[in-house]
């Protein structure tokens, strides 16, 4: 999400005027924050000091924070900060050209106000500058905000209420973004397939112009030109028949869900306020595997959450082994100011909750591995995302079950966005290895813009 908010910061300016520059050459820098767990929020405070001698260094500079440590701290980031410009919150990153602009007068200002009006999704089309980061992909926000205030998370505070874009508008960005190449189109929202719920509940959905998620994604997949489909992170929650029947029936969804799980152990997801067990998860983990059999699973888990015993912990190990997850964003519990969990006084020590971190992570390192083990022979369709990180001749993309691919590519060209068919040779920790297969369907078509 916040990545998604840098670039439609970063587009708003091109429009406005303004060109990319290098960090030692510009004129206006930009911190988008996280504040997801302390460790991210005190990164702002450490690069903020270090941008004392970039900004003094030319007159004129401008520095702007925004982001969700700027929703959370507003004005205290702006007084502590006496080189910082402006602050600007989640609600309001069509303001950041007048306010760059409002900078350049000499003008500190604040602006973090809570909308609740569907302006926000008003944003301008991509400039033809505008360097896309992964051609051939590209994210289109569905909704934004969470309602759900589970115990740790600061993800209320900072995003404000749920509120869900009209399907009409989504659909014709998917549209405009196939017409410039994009072949694979990822759906994002905090509790993403809570798509439209409020509107349903309100009995206004024809007035919101919303519609259940597995209808949303129907009309998506019937778009000219997206060939893939994906959506995060859902809610446990807010799965559905329609849903589950998506995934059975619209072969551009792809057959990977990123559906976070935080805990194993029911007492822990209560606790959390999770609203639902480890048998309702593994519930809808049963039927999308029944609706797509090839469907990978990824999640999010949080260790030491208050409350946690060495049982709770057994019973995440137990459920992570259980479902076989083929890759894991695994936490330490961060106390988050304002979240319920962060009053509970039962806490779990920092060195119990490092040592079961690193225990689930070895158990995840063996889940994914065995998966990729498991996918030596098969044949699947790369979408190349530019060389990879080893160098040479290599490139890397992301296969249908968003898994990282490594390839050799017999061409010089740049051939970013295009989907190549491999065969899968080799598996490593992290990722495929992986062999181009003579040239099918997919590699003739033409390189995406
Ligand atoms: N909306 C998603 C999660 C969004 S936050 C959901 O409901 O699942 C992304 C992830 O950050 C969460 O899934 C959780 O694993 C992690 N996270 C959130 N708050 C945290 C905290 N206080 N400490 C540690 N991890 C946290
Ligand atoms: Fe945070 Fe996700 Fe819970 Fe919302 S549903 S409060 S974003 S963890």
């Amino acid at each position: 999400m916040n990545v998604h908010d840098s670039d439609k910061v970063a587009n708003l300016l091109l429009h406005a005027g303004w060109q990319e520059a290098p960090e030692d050459e510009a004129d206006l820098l930009l911190i988008n924050t996280c504040s997801i767990r302390e460790k991210a929020e005190n990164k702002l405070y450490s690069d903020l000091g270090a941008l004392r001698d970039w900004k003094r260094a030319v007159a004129g500079r401008t520095l702007g924070v925004g982001g969700c440590v700027a929703q959370q701290e507003g004005d205290r980031v702006l007084r502590r900060f006496r080189h910082l410009d402006f602050v600007f919150g989640t609600h309001n990153l069509r303001f950041v050209p007048e306010m760059a602009d409002a900078a350049l007068q000499g003008e500190r200002a604040t602006r973090v106000a809570e909308s609740r009006s569907l302006e926000r999704f008003d944003l301008p089309g991509p400039h033809p500058e505008a360097r896309r980061r992964t051609p051939g992909r590209a994210f289109v926000t569905v909704m934004e905000g969470c309602d759900m205030f589970c115990s740790f998370c600061i993800v209320p505070t900072t995003r404000g209420r749920e509120i869900s874009r009209p399907a009409e508008a989504i659909l014709a960005e998917a549209s405009d973004l196939a017409a410039q190449g994009v072949r694979e189109v990822t759906l994002l929202g905090q509790t993403v397939n809570a798509y439209g719920r409020h509107d349903r509940r309100r009995g206004r959905t024809a007035e919101a112009g919303t519609m259940a998620f597995g209808e949303l994604l129907r009309r998506l997949a019937a778009t000219p030109g997206i060939e893939r489909i994906r959506y995060t992170s859902p809610h446990p929650t807010f799965f559905d028949d329609e849903l589950v029947r998506a995934h059975a029936e619209l072969p551009a969804l792809c057959p990977h869900v990123h559906l976070p799980l935080q805990s194993g152990s029911d007492r822990i997801l209560e606790r959390m306020r999770r609203r639902y067990t480890a048998a309702d998860y593994l519930g809808w983990v049963e039927r999308l595997r029944q609706a797509r059999p090839d469907l990978v699973f990824t999640t999010d888990l949080i260790v030491g959450h208050p409350g946690e015993t060495e049982a709770d912990f057994l019973a995440t190990l137990a459920l992570v082994e259980q479902v076989g997850f083929v890759d894991a964003f695994s936490f330490k519990y961060s106390p988050r100011p304002g979240t319920a969990a962060a009053e509970d006084p039962e806490t779990v020590p920092g060195p119990v909750a490092q040592e079961r971190l690193e225990r689930l992570q070895d158990l995840q390192r063996g889940l994914t591995l065995a998966h990729h083990r498991s996918r030596v022979g098969q044949t699947t369709e790369v979408l190349l995302e530019g060389p990879s990180r080893v160098g040479g001749r290599q490139w890397r993309g992301k296969d249908p079950y968003h898994r990282l691919v490594n390839l050799d590519l017999e061409r010089n060209e740049r051939c970013e966005g295009e989907v190549v068919p491999v065969r899968v040779v080799e598996a490593t920790p992290h990722s495929l290895i992986g062999e181009m297969e003579q040239h099918g369907a997919g590699a003739e078509r033409p390189p995406a813009s």
